[in-house]
């Protein structure tokens, strides 16, 4: 009879490693356990746990010697979630499993009196158990609907350490359910949203082309003229995600303790509004165990920066790289890993200290020296990054009809983005030719205004993602002369947008 194996997992920055634990007796010091493997402070305090829980479940601790080795070596194990498989392979010393050439993938943290407790970060571990080809998974019964989004695997509730032994060494029954698999995702009527944003025509046109192509979007406006409730409607009018990227969304939310739902949400990159007070490492991520900042929980979806000249001017030069690489490499002692970091940045500025610089109704009292170095607050580095870069003013008294993006467009035009590999926001200007399709008649259009406005080289690269956007929201496979001329018309008024 071919013994079976016990195996957990750890998890070193986003990604888990499958742990095989492995119980053997002998020697003295009845009932110590000795934990090998290089484990953390928290698996360590397993020992005491998993002596208590034992006795309190009925079964008998063995009056040996015990080592547990949690293998391989060269891996810290952190982490509560060993408890259950070690319980487990030291009762296998003194009982003979029911099941022969069994694999088990469990995972739990233990109470004294042997109840199952929830485990932190479920969803890296089970994702590696996937990986790794497990298909059957013992965990806690409190953990369960976060992991129902895999499909193809059988998933066992487990409530107390006497009811795994109980089936591992009695063959008592227990009950399992198959993974549901991701919750379908409809399109969503957001007109309601954007109907209580009074005015803003051109602004809410860009935000929809920001949304649809993954454009950095700046506005720039006096305060109240309505920059903080466009970015807030942009959160909540969010395409939704490829499988594997809500897969990436989901394994980020459960390292920093978000909740995994099953639900609608479940695509969707998450909205972080971050404050100019957050720091450095709140904000990038890092820390003592390197935990992902705001900008990997944003990954995906929309990271916004109210008053961003407000924001420590280190922590604005900070964001350039991760808004050209899409990554941020973080170490910290013997740690060290890349997070992922392809967010949106929407940000809002005044035009100057007091905010209504260029507005014809107030007058603003900045001197020219104040005016200056409240511009240089936004490095031209990171303002470069903004493909759209747009003045909000007060909306009119006079109300012309409201515009209002469309989500099932937006939505439309993510999906042709998809096919090709990667969004226009984020389109590397060695493959501008792919995106960028357009005759004769248009490139003569595009060269001519582009001389006549003075566009630089960078500028103009800008001008064809968003025309590209433009086109694609358009569903249309070719870009033309309306989709270039709208997208010459968002083209940064160079006055009131710094750059
Ligand atoms: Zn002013």
């Amino acid at each position: 009879m071919t013994a079976n194996k016990i195996y957990s997992a750890s998890v070193s920055g986003l990604e888990a490693t499958l742990v095989e634990v492995e119980a053997d007796q002998g020697g003295g010091e009845f009932g110590r356990i000795s934990l090998v493997g290089l484990p953390g402070p928290s698996t360590n305090e397993a020992q005491e746990r998993v002596r208590s829980a034992i006795k309190n479940s009925g079964y008998v601790f063995p009056r040996r010697k015990i080592t547990v080795n949690l293998a391989p070596a060269d891996i810290r194990k952190q982490g509560s979630q060993h408890d259950l498989a070690i319980a487990l392979s030291i009762l296998g010393l003194k009982n003979s499993s029911v099941f022969s050439g069994r694999h088990f993938f469990i995972l739990g943290e233990l109470s004294l009196s042997g109840e199952v407790k929830a485990v932190k970060k479920i969803f890296p571990l089970v994702a590696a158990a996937v990986r790794e080809g497990c298909t059957e998974i013992f965990l806690p019964a409190e953990n369960v609907e976060e992991i129902s989004i895999f499909k193809k695997i059988k998933i066992f509730p487990i409530t107390s350490l006497k009811q795994i032994a109980d089936y591992v060494f009695k063959g008592c029954f227990l009950a399992g359910q198959v993974g549901l698999g991701p919750s379908s995702v409809e399109t969503q009527d957001h007109e309601a949203v954007w109907q209580k944003i009074r005015g803003q025509n051109r602004a809410k046109r860009a935000a929809e082309i920001s949304l649809a192509g993954g454009h950095h979007f700046l506005m720039v406006g006096p305060p109240g003229s309505g920059k903080t409730m466009i970015a807030q409607a942009m959160g909540q009018c969010l395409p939704p995600n490829s499988l594997n990227q809500a897969l990436e969304i989901a394994n980020i939310k459960s390292i920093c303790g978000l909740p995994v739902k099953n639900d609608g949400d479940f695509f969707f990159g998450l909205f972080r509004a971050v404050h100019h007070s957050s720091s450095g490492p709140a904000l990038l991520g890092g820390g003592k165990s390197l935990r992902p900042g705001e900008i990997t929980l944003s990954h995906h979806g929309l990271l916004f920066l109210d008053e961003l000249p407000q924001f420590a001017t280190q922590t604005i030069n900070a964001l350039r790289q991760p808004m050209e690489k899409e990554s941020i490499f973080l170490a910290h002692a013997e740690e060290s890993c890349f997070f992922p970091c392809s967010f949106t940045l929407i940000a809002t500025a005044n035009p100057c200290p007091c905010g209504f610089w260029g507005e014809s109704q107030h007058v603003c009292r900045c001197r020219p020296k104040q005016l200056a170095a409240y511009r240089r607050k936004i490095p031209g580095p990171v303002l470069d990054r903004f493909d759209l870069c747009l003045p909000v003013h007060y909306p009119e008294k006079i109300q012309t009809a409201s515009y209002c993006p469309s989500a099932k467009n937006i939505w439309r035009a993510r999906k042709t983005q998809e096919k090709r590999g990667f969004l226009n926001g984020r389109c590397p200007d060695n493959l501008l030719s792919v995106i960028a399709l357009f005759g004769e008649k248009e490139k003569d259009f595009f060269l001519s205004a582009a001389e006549n406005l003075h566009c630089s080289e960078r500028g103009k690269i800008k001008i064809l993602k968003i025309a590209r956007t433009i086109a694609d929201l358009a569903g249309e496979k070719e870009i033309s002369v309306p989709h270039l001329a709208e997208a010459f018309s968002l083209r940064s008024d160079d006055t009131i947008c710094y750059n």
